[in-house]
């Protein structure tokens, strides 16, 4: 096949890439948008398999067999919950593929599908070729860091340690060095390749540990984007212009994800990669008395109430209680009260993740509002009701100077006349950080699992 064909078929899948992105932007229309992107996809992968000099189909057939396999498993036994972690491996299979279609373009055998020539690998493939096994391999790193944070098989907190800017800027000056050696005599057997490869590994890690606790959407987006800028290197390297387009759009989407994380946290991209969170700052104790209230008696006050606002949280999410949470607010709607759902950016283990749950159990999206404008609304509303919400209604983020979470912004529940928060016990959120918002005057805790509190109210409404 002629390169303007591929060309041609790379085009129409770059704008369909771009609708989609556009798509994605408002829920009413996300399904169709991330259609138009697979599809996009698809014609990219049928193009550039049916233009390249192949050597042999068959191990592509059987890594597309695999691959699908994976997918389609993952796609079903992953649960709800376990979804952040999913995108947190993700971001790093795109981060392990880049590094790996980057490091081929050294080997003479790929010199079909590189720019690699017989007078050997020019100093902008090698450059290309560092590019995406420096951030592929960074990305690779974090993102395990990043799953198991989530997960929760490595602690959730900042870890920080004495001279540890001083070993990442070890680390970065040997990848500079080496990189510089690298480029000045590209081979694939040259060990400056080599140390590139184990030092980028070693400053994902390194550049991942320090980052915790609340500030864990941020690592997130920003290992997102890094994918794509991976891909878009490898794109380089390989000479694919599809790579190259769809690579540049993830990493532009990631940065601007990342900068709503920090906005949404209230602190800058350095000071979140750089301060370590709530290294200094450990927070005031907080103490009081707790007033707790029966499913019965907090039906009584839903049922007088002519505003109501839930606020979703990750507990929602380990409840799996949104269809009940539907159900409780279609029959508050049927009373004639005025239901509303907050969302706060940072709300559940990843971006989005209240968005993606309400969206799941069909909850119309004019409900949904978003934190900025529902905290001007708050004061008029009879009942805001917390299920499994903690940081992101921390009020200790406004009133308490020596919080590690001080200053980021939260949707602020205790204005709201009567707040219920359903949880399980007293602890801490993700941030591990105390609540002083269940001390409230105006506070009422509903303990117990959200799900199972919830049927308990629509009983209690019902009866
Ligand atoms: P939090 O993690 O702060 O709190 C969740 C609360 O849910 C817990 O306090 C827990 O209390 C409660 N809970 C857990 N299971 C249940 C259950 N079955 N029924 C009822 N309650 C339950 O959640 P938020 O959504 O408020 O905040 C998210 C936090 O996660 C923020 O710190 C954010 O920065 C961070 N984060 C966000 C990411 C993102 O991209 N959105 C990614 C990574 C981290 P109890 O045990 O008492 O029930």
């Amino acid at each position: 096949m002629s390169d303007l064909p591929v060309n041609l078929a790379y085009l129409a899948a770059a704008v369909l890439f771009v609708f989609g992105l556009k798509m994605l932007g408002s829920p009413s229309a996300a399904r169709r948008g991330n259609a138009l992107s697979a599809a996009g996809m698809l014609i990219a992968v049928v193009a550039t398999l049916l233009a390249r000099d192949i050597v042999a189909f068959h191990w592509i057939a059987v890594a597309a067999v695999a691959g699908a396999v994976v997918g389609a498993l993952a796609a079903r036994l992953v649960a709800m919950t376990a979804m952040p972690e999913m995108v947190a491996l993700f971001n790093g299979s795109g981060g392990i593929a880049s590094l790996l279609v980057g490091s081929a373009a050294l080997f003479p055998a790929t010199a079909g599908v590189s720019s690699v020539d017989a007078g050997g690998i020019s100093m902008f493939t090698a450059t290309t070729i560092l590019l995406s096994v420096l951030i592929g391999g960074v990305t690779f790193s974090g993102s395990i860091v990043a799953w198991g944070k989530l997960a929760a098989v490595l602690p959730s907190g900042a870890l920080v340690f004495a001279g540890q800017r001083l070993v990442n800027g070890g680390i970065f000056a040997a990848l500079l060095v080496c990189g510089v050696f690298f480029a000045l005599a590209p081979a694939p057997d040259s060990p400056y390749f080599i140390a590139v490869l184990v030092l980028a590994l070693a400053l994902g890690v390194m550049a991942a540990v320090p980052i915790g606790g609340a500030d864990m959407p941020v690592v997130i987006s920003l290992l997102n984007s890094y994918s794509g800028l991976a891909a878009c290197a490898a794109g380089f390297a390989i000479n694919n212009n599809i790579l190259i387009v769809s690579g540049s759009l993830v990493g532009a989407a990631g940065i601007i994800l990342t900068n709503i994380m920090c906005k949404a946290m209230n602190r800058s991209l350095v000071n979140v990669l750089f301060s370590g969170f709530g290294a200094a700052k450990s927070g005031a104790k907080v103490e009081g008395e707790v007033k707790p209230i029966s499913a019965d008696d907090a039906g009584l006050i839903l049922e007088a109430a002519s505003a109501v606002t839930f606020v979703p949280g990750y507990g929602m999410a380990v409840a799996q209680a949104q269809h009940v949470v539907h159900e409780l607010g279609e029959l508050l709607e049927e009373n004639g009260c005025e239901v509303t759902y907050a969302i706060h950016p940072v709300a559940g283990r990843m971006p989005g993740h209240m968005n993606v749950l309400l969206a799941e159990a069909n909850v119309p999206y004019d409900q949904l509002v978003e934190m900025d404008d529902i905290n001007r609304r708050m004061a008029n509303v009879d009942v805001a009701v917390v299920i499994g919400a903690n940081d992101v209604v921390n009020t200790a983020a406004r009133e308490d100077d020596s919080s590690p979470i001080y200053g980021m912004p939260t949707i602020n529940v205790d204005h709201a006349r009567t707040v219920f928060v359903l949880k399980r016990s007293m602890a801490s959120g993700f941030a591990g950080v105390d609540n002083p918002l269940f001390f409230g005057a105006n506070t009422r805790m509903l303990f117990g699992d959200a799900k199972a509190s919830i049927a308990a109210l629509i009983a209690s409404l019902k009866a």
